[in-house]
């Protein structure tokens, strides 16, 4: 992968513009500063190698050299609306990118794709805010390709795995993957105020119907079923005393209820 190879696979669509890195801290800070000068919409900064990739809460997210595909996506929405679905619009993109090779990716809510219950992308969104308005948004994407991006068991909370491993065979180029991406992201975008892309979503929400246990900052964890999403991609539990609750974006993480 260099800046060539990515400019031809991207040719066809209408992208604005394109940095290419062979290793860089983090694609989302470097999105984030070229968003800050003015970038224009659908600007994509990508890199072949993260030594300080992040998740959400500056959790780290490893993208070894040649492996994976790690980069951001500068949107400059015209209104604050839909903001909240905006990982879902990201997640969709991964999740269809998936299907077309055959494989059948559920969505960890809200940010993390899983391929047989292992997590092969996360995605990080982040905000440019000018006072009150949304200046721009930086969508970061990350995804296991190679077997060699997942990353060791012992530095991970939650199993990983890679589409290699996945398919059981070499993936295709990361080229192809990124623009097969794009393509499902362009399509979707259209629709982000669609009921379509919640449905979408929720069709494909791991866990579904099944007891999770969600941490929210540092209080108690809530455990409930999981029954689906609102409207504006929040989750709706349904908690063990009957009580329906709906857990919002932030500092949220999702796991399966250890049941006793
Ligand atoms: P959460 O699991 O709470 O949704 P994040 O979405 O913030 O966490 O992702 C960061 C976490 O993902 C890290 O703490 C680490 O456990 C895990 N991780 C980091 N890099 C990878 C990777 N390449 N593949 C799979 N999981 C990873």
């Amino acid at each position: 992968m260099n800046k060539n190879s990515l400019n031809k696979a991207l040719s066809k669509l209408n992208i604005g513009g394109l940095r290419y890195f062979d290793s860089i801290g983090s694609t989302n800070d470097e999105a984030l500063a070229w968003a800050a000068e003015g970038a224009k919409d659908l600007s994509i900064v990508i890199a072949d190698e993260q030594t300080q990739g992040r998740g959400r809460l500056n959790r780290k997210w490893y993208t070894p050299k040649d492996s994976a595909l790690a980069f951001s996506l500068i949107l400059r929405p015209a209104s604050r609306s839909h903001l909240s679905r905006t990982v879902g619009l990201a997640a969709l993109s991964i999740a269809d990118s998936c299907r077309v090779l055959g494989l059948a990716p559920r969505i960890k809510w809200p940010n993390d794709i899983l391929l047989n219950g292992k997590k092969t992308a996360g995605i990080l969104v982040e905000t440019v805010w000018s006072g009150e308005d949304v200046d721009s948004l930086v969508i970061g994407m990350g995804i296991n390709v190679r077997k060699e991006s997942t990353p060791p068991e012992d530095l991970l909370q939650f199993p990983a795995t890679s589409l290699e491993d996945e398919l059981g065979k070499a993936p295709p180029a990361r080229e192809e993957i990124i623009l097969s991406i794009l393509n499902a992201f362009i399509h979707w975008r259209t629709r982000l105020g669609a009921d379509e892309l919640i449905k979408a979503w929720e069709e494909i929400l791991a866990f579904h119907g099944e007891q999770v246990q969600v941490q929210a900052g540092t209080g108690n964890p809530i455990t409930g079923e999981l029954l689906g999403l609102e409207s504006d991609g929040s989750l709706r539990l349904n908690e063990v005393n009957g009580k329906s609750i709906i857990v919002r974006f932030g500092d949220v993480s999702l796991r399966p209820a250890v049941i006793k």
